[in-house]
């Protein structure tokens, strides 16, 4: 076996890590961490240390790790058939089956799933298809798209752009044209001290009605947003907010893209993040969840509407052109479909439901007071603890402090994998579905020993 140093370096010398400091791990001021393997909501890295992984690798390991059934299901493929595309009607009997699985899922207006292999890539293709559904109804000018600041939506240049968040715009010459930004429903963050919350909502949907007046309906197709924003800080939205959007958006005959990558498959403890809010998508994003990430896998749900016309623009214009190599790979498809019959056998949206609920009453029985604990907020097994410096004044740290940053290191320290959220003091907790009761008192417990020993 190699040792742990020469993989150090090695990873130094020749890796490109995702979102990480350069300069610092190149230095190496950041360890290279060699994760070796994972069982339910454990990993273990190459030194022996186990650690409680409290967010899902990013939110994706929703089954929980080494889960044979699921990986199984992946040898199977991979021995029967690792690889046909899914141009021009091909397919295998697990995208297929797959395909009807998160058809059957989905809320009733939705018609037809698109397989691709990344959340940003599933938004590529939404835009994409949105794009298109306009200049087949004959309104080419219709193409603006509305995303949130602080919403998430992937890395590449049209979906960095509907990002809004600035570490993923600086120094990119991002966003592109054709996307526009309005506000956040970050209650806690954005309303003043005295206004409630159906005040703040009502203050969103006119903020949104402003924009689309400012640019022209006639400019704008579409809307798109997590059901409760995830990177940009796990902020669900306040009472009423989507419905009141919903309204607005109907009313200028705006197309909704729900971006469930990380609310999909019972993250909220509800099949869907839509289910949830009541929302009426006319696109809906997933990623994630799909697999519970045993294989990369993503896709696009499109609505009855849109669907129909995209048939139409196919009649008129001939194959639709638009594919990946990768699209429904077979392995991803297999993952797929093992993992939500897992899910489901075990039950395992219901204890997300069950286990959020707890893990959100216990961070609030251990914090809820502390002076620097500001707001402790939730929706299913999807929380966030966020820090300031005067709870009273709602008085923010300076950012250079990284107190979120000190508190999940201080967590790791005592076994424990949270997040710290890249915008604001805030620690995101979105464990496997499969966490129990006493696991999530060990969440709990590093939590308070940390904000204890930072703050
Ligand atoms: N949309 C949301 C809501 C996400 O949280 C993410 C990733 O975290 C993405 C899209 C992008 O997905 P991916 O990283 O698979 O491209």
């Amino acid at each position: 076996m190699l040792r742990n140093d020469q993989l150090a370096e090695w990873d130094r010398e020749n890796f490109f890590h995702a979102s990480t400091h350069l300069a610092q791990h190149a230095r190496g001021e950041t360890p290279t961490r060699i994760i070796t393997t994972g069982s339910g909501v454990y990993i273990e890295d190459r030194d022996g240390t186990r650690l409680l992984d409290a967010f899902a690798g990013l939110y994706c390991v929703n089954a929980g790790y080494g889960q044979s059934e699921i990986t199984d299901a992946i040898a199977d493929q991979a021995r029967e058939l690792a690889y046909y595309h899914a141009y021009a009607g091909h397919g295998t009997e697990a995208s297929v089956t797959l395909a009807k699985m998160v058809i059957e899922r989905a809320p009733a207006n939705m018609s037809k799933v698109y397989f691709g292999l990344s959340g940003s890539d599933a938004n590529e293709t939404n835009i994409k298809l949105v794009w298109y559904y306009n200049n087949i109804l004959n309104r080419p000018q219709k193409k603006k798209i509305i995303s949130r600041w602080r919403g998430y939506h992937g890395s590449g240049l049209m979906t960095g752009s509907l990002t809004g968040l600035d570490l993923f715009h600086k120094k990119f010459d991002l966003p592109l044209s054709h996307v526009l930004h309005t506000q956040a429903p970050y209650y806690y963050h954005r309303a003043d001290l005295d206004m409630d919350e159906a005040a703040f909502t009502a203050h969103c949907a006119a903020e949104l009605e402003a924009l689309i007046a400012r640019e022209g309906a006639d400019t704008i197709a579409a809307f798109i947003g997590e059901p409760v924003l995830g990177t940009g800080g796990i902020v669900p939205p306040p009472a009423g907010y989507w419905d009141a959007i919903q309204a607005v958006l109907r009313k200028h005959d705006i197309l909704l893209i729900v971006d469930e990558v990380v609310t999909g498959f019972g993250r909220l403890g509800t099949p869907f993040g839509s289910d949830y809010y009541g929302l009426e998508p006319d696109l809906m994003t997933i990623a994630k969840g799909l697999t519970s990430a045993y294989a990369p896998l993503s896709g696009s749900i499109v609505s009855d509407k849109m669907w129909k016309v995209l048939e139409q623009g196919t009649d008129e214009n001939g194959a639709f052109g638009h594919g990946w190599t990768y699209s429904a790979h077979p392995i991803g498809a297999a993952a797929g479909v093992a993992n939500l019959n897992l899910i489901d056998k075990l039950g395992l949206v219901a204890n997300a439901e069950k286990m959020g609920a707890y893990l959100l009453a216990a961070l609030q029985d251990a914090l809820g007071t502390h002076p620097h604990v500001g707001d402790i907020r939730g929706a299913g097994l999807l929380c966030a603890v966020e820090f300031v410096e005067d709870r009273d004044a709602r008085a923010f740290f300076d950012p250079a402090r990284k107190i979120n940053v000190q508190v999940v290191a201080q967590m790791l320290q005592n076994g424990i994998i949270a997040r710290a959220m890249p915008q604001g003091d805030i620690v995101g907790f979105a464990p496997p579905f499969c966490l129990t009761q006493s696991e999530a008192d060990k969440i709990v417990a590093a939590t308070k020993d940390a904000v204890q020993a930072v703050l």
